[in-house]
C-alpha cells in the first residue's frame, strides 16, 4: 500500500519527508525547551469561568506568539467578563491558500482532590501512565527524553497540546529555514469546554479576519489503535426534556390502581412506541433527509480499523443495535438516546405509590442534512400521533378536564447542527497527504466523529470547511481527573503540524 502511495506521489512525499526530518531534528535538539514552555503554559489554571486566569493563558499565548512575530492580538466577544480568543497570523509570499488552525487553551473544570498525587495545574512528568505503574519523575537535564513518558495536567491533551504543537511546529519550520505553503491564520478559543458559547460573536466581529479556505481543528485524540487519523466532521446534538402527566397527586397504589393511570408506564409505552427491538427510531421521517455518505466515505470508514469486537469485549456486551452494522457506520446516523428517566422513587424510598409525572430526557444527535428543529418538530409530531396534546410548560385544570392524554416538551438550549466535510475536496486531498506522510501506518479516516462539535457554527457564518486533525493519546483521561499526553504523541503532532502548514496547493 505505502509502495503504490509512494509511486503514485514520489515527489511530493519525498518533500514531506525531508520538512519531517528537519522539523524531528530540531524537536530533538530543543525537547527540553520545548517543555518548559508547554508546563509554563499547563501551570495557569484554565477553566472558561475563571475570568482572571483565564485572561493569564491568553496573556501568556500572545507573548508566545510575539516571539514567533505572527502579530496576535487578542479578540474580544461583545459580551463583558468573557474568554478572549487569541489571534495570529502569518503570510506566506505567494501562497494562494489561508489556512486557519484552530485549537483552544480552556479546560474542564475539575476536583484536584480526584487526582493522584499531583494537582491538576502543577505539571509533573511520569513514566508511564498511572494506571500502568508510571511514577513520578524528573527530566535529566542531558540525554534522550523517553518518548513513553506523559505529562500530567489538566488540558495537557485537551487542548493545550494543540496549542503547544501548532506553534512548536511553526517555530521548527522557521528555525529550519521550512517555507510554508499556505498564508496561516492562528485561531485559540478561550471557551471551547463551555460549549463555545461566544464563538460566534467572535466570528461575527472578525469575519474578514477569520475567513480562510479551510479550519483546521487540532483538538481529540487519535484512534483507539494508536493510528493517526483526520476526521472530517462532528455530529449535531440537542436535548429535549419531555413529561407527560398523571393524577394531580400521588395516589394509593392499591385504593387507585387499575383506576388511575401510572405515569411511568405512560412514558415507557411512548419511548417504546419510538424504536423497534433493533434500535432502529420508528418516527416518522427521522432518517428521511440524512445525506448519504460518498464512495470515499464509505471506503474510509470499510478501510478503519476494525475494533467493535474487542470493545464489546472491554464493554461486556454480547448484543449490538443496528442490525449488524458497524459502530462507524452507524454514528453516520441520526440517532434518539434516552439520557435518564424518573418517576417515582426507588431504593429506600420506593414505595406503594401511583406517581403524578414520568420525565424523559432524550438526546437526539443529528448527521450532516438533519435540522435540529426539523428533527424535534418530527418527535412532537410522534408524540402527538399517540394521543397526546403536547405543551411546553405544565398544563392548567382546564386542560387536565379536557384531554386525556398530557404531555410536555421542552428543547433544552444550546442545540446546533452537524457539521461534514467532503473527503474528495482537494483541500481535504491535501490534508490527508500531509498527515499520511508522518505515518508509516495507514492513517484512519473517519467522515464523522461520534461525539458533536459546533463546527457549524464556524461554517454556517464563514462560507468555509472544517478539517479534524487529533493528536492526543487515546487513553488521555480528557475532561477527568489524571489527564495526560504522551510525549510521543506531543512529537507526533508537531510533525503533523508542521505537514498541514507545508502541505501541497
Ligand atoms: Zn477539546
Amino acid at each position: 500500500m505505502l509502495r503504490s502511495l509512494l509511486l503514485l506521489t514520489l515527489f511530493p512525499l519525498a518533500v514531506f519527508a525531508q520538512t519531517q526530518d528537519k522539523v524531528r531534528e530540531y524537536r530533538r535538539a530543543n525537547e527540553r525547551q520545548i517543555l518548559k514552555e508547554f508546563t509554563t503554559l499547563l501551570a495557569i489554571p484554565n477553566v472558561a469561568s475563571d475570568t482572571q486566569n483565564i485572561r493569564r493563558n491568553a496573556a501568556l499565548i500572545v507573548e508566545m506568539m510575539k516571539q514567533r512575530g505572527l502579530n496576535p492580538r487578542l479578540l474580544e466577544a461583545p459580551t463583558p467578563n468573557t474568554p478572549p480568543a487569541v489571534y495570529g497570523e502569518w503570510k506566506t509570499p505567494g501562497a494562494q491558500r489561508t489556512i486557519l488552525v484552530y485549537a483552544h487553551y480552556d479546560g474542564q473544570p475539575t476536583d484536584p482532590k480526584q487526582w493522584t498525587g499531583t494537582a491538576p495545574w502543577e505539571p509533573v512528568f511520569r513514566t508511564g501512565a498511572i494506571e500502568e505503574g508510571g511514577h513520578v519523575a524528573v527530566v535529566a537535564d542531558t540525554g534522550a527524553i523517553n518518548p513513553r513518558w506523559r505529562i500530567y495536567a489538566r488540558s495537557a491533551s485537551d487542548d493545550k497540546a494543540g496549542v503547544m504543537a501548532i506553534l512548536t511546529a511553526f517555530t521548527a519550520l522557521k528555525d529550519k529555514g521550512v517555507a510554508l505553503t499556505s498564508n496561516v491564520k492562528f485561531f485559540f478559543e478561550g471557551e471551547e469546554e463551555a460549549g463555545s458559547p461566544h464563538l460566534g460573536e467572535i466570528i461575527d466581529r472578525n469575519k474578514e479576519l477569520l475567513t480562510a479556505d479551510a479550519w483546521i481543528i487540532g483538538d481529540g485524540p487519535v484512534h483507539q489503535s494508536g493510528r493517526k487519523q483526520v476526521v472530517f466532521g462532528a455530529r449535531g446534538d440537542t436535548n429535549v426534556d419531555v413529561t407527560v402527566y398523571a393524577a394531580k397527586r400521588p395516589l394509593h397504589s392499591g385504593h387507585y390502581g387499575n383506576w388511575s393511570p401510572n405515569p411511568a408506564q405512560m412514558l415507557a409505552r411512548l419511548l417504546a412506541s419510538m424504536k423497534d427491538d433493533d434500535g432502529r427510531v420508528t418516527i416518522e421521517g427521522w432518517y428521511a433527509d440524512t445525506e448519504a455518505l460518498g464512495d470515499v466515505e464509505r471506503r474510509a470508514i470499510a478501510e478503519a480499523p476494525q475494533y467493535d469486537e474487542e470493545l464489546k469485549g472491554q464493554l461486556g456486551i454480547k448484543r449490538t443495535e443496528g442490525g449488524g452494522k458497524s459502530l462507524l457506520e452507524l454514528i453516520n446516523q441520526p440517532s434518539l438516546n434516552i439520557n435518564g428517566f424518573a418517576s417515582g422513587d426507588v431504593g429506600a424510598l420506593a414505595r406503594n405509590v401511583i406517581p403524578t409525572t414520568a420525565t424523559a430526557v432524550l438526546d437526539l444527535r443529528l448527521v450532516k442534512g438533519n435540522d435540529l428543529q426539523r428533527q424535534v418538530q418530527r418527535l412532537v409530531e410522534h408524540i402527538r400521533k399517540q394521543g397526546y396534546q403536547v405543551f411546553d410548560r405544565d398544563p392548567t385544570d382546564a386542560e387536565r378536564a379536557q384531554y386525556p392524554l398530557l404531555a410536555r416538551v421542552n428543547v433544552r438550549p444550546g442545540g446546533y447542527n452537524a457539521e461534514r466535510t467532503r473527503m474528495d475536496l482537494p483541500i481535504s486531498k491535501s490534508v490527508i497527504e500531509a498527515v499520511q506522510s508522518t505515518s508509516q501506518e495507514k492513517i484512519v479516516l473517519l467522515p464523522t466523529s461520534g461525539g458533536s462539535l459546533p463546527l457549524s457554527i464556524i461554517s454556517g457564518r464563514l462560507k468555509t470547511v472544517t478539517i479534524s486533525v487529533p493528536i492526543a493519546n487515546y487513553d488521555n483521561n480528557q475532561h477527568a481527573e489524571n489527564e495526560n499526553l504522551r510525549l510521543q504523541n506531543f512529537w507526533d503532532g508537531i510533525e503533523i503540524w508542521a505537514a498541514i502548514m507545508t502541505m501541497k496547493n
